[in-house]
């Protein structure tokens, strides 16, 4: 499937669509989750126009890869959760429940998180 250019995320990146910014730099762009699900909650996304990590990790060049994971390191301290913890979520696919096509790394935390897989 081809990337969609209109999806949430590539929108947020246009500046079409504002957000809570946390954090940018020229890999990576992070931002507050619009319906947080812990305490932190945001949302790390690449500057380039990748679908989920399948996508990112066939087509992304190492300095893409490498830019967004420090992106999620830097951003973990200064949200204060690199101490307690946190969680890295990235949902790929339908089972996933996935709904954004733009790849996004979703860090939870503020409190104990319980079961990593809620059973249903
Ligand atoms: P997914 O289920 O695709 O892994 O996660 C998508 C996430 O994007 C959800 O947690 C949802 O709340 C968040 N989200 C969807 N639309 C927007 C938006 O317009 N702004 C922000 N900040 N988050 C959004």
């Amino acid at each position: 499937m081809a990337y969609d250019p209109n999806n949430i995320f590539a929108r947020i990146l246009r500046g079409e669509i504002p957000c809570k910014k946390e954090y940018e730099d020229d890999f990576a762009l992070a931002f507050h989750d619009i319906n947080p699900q812990a305490p932190v909650h945001v949302l790390v996304i690449p500057k380039g126009a990748y679908e989920n990590m399948t996508d990112f990790a066939e087509r992304a060049s190492d300095s893409e890869i490498g830019g967004l994971f420090r992106a999620v390191r830097k951003v973990s301290a200064q949200l204060g959760v690199d101490g307690p913890g946190y969680r890295m979520i990235a949902n790929i696919g339908d089972d996933s429940g996935s709904e954004v096509p733009h790849l996004h790394i979703h860090i939870c935390g503020g409190r104990k998180l319980g079961r990593m897989i809620p059973q249903d």
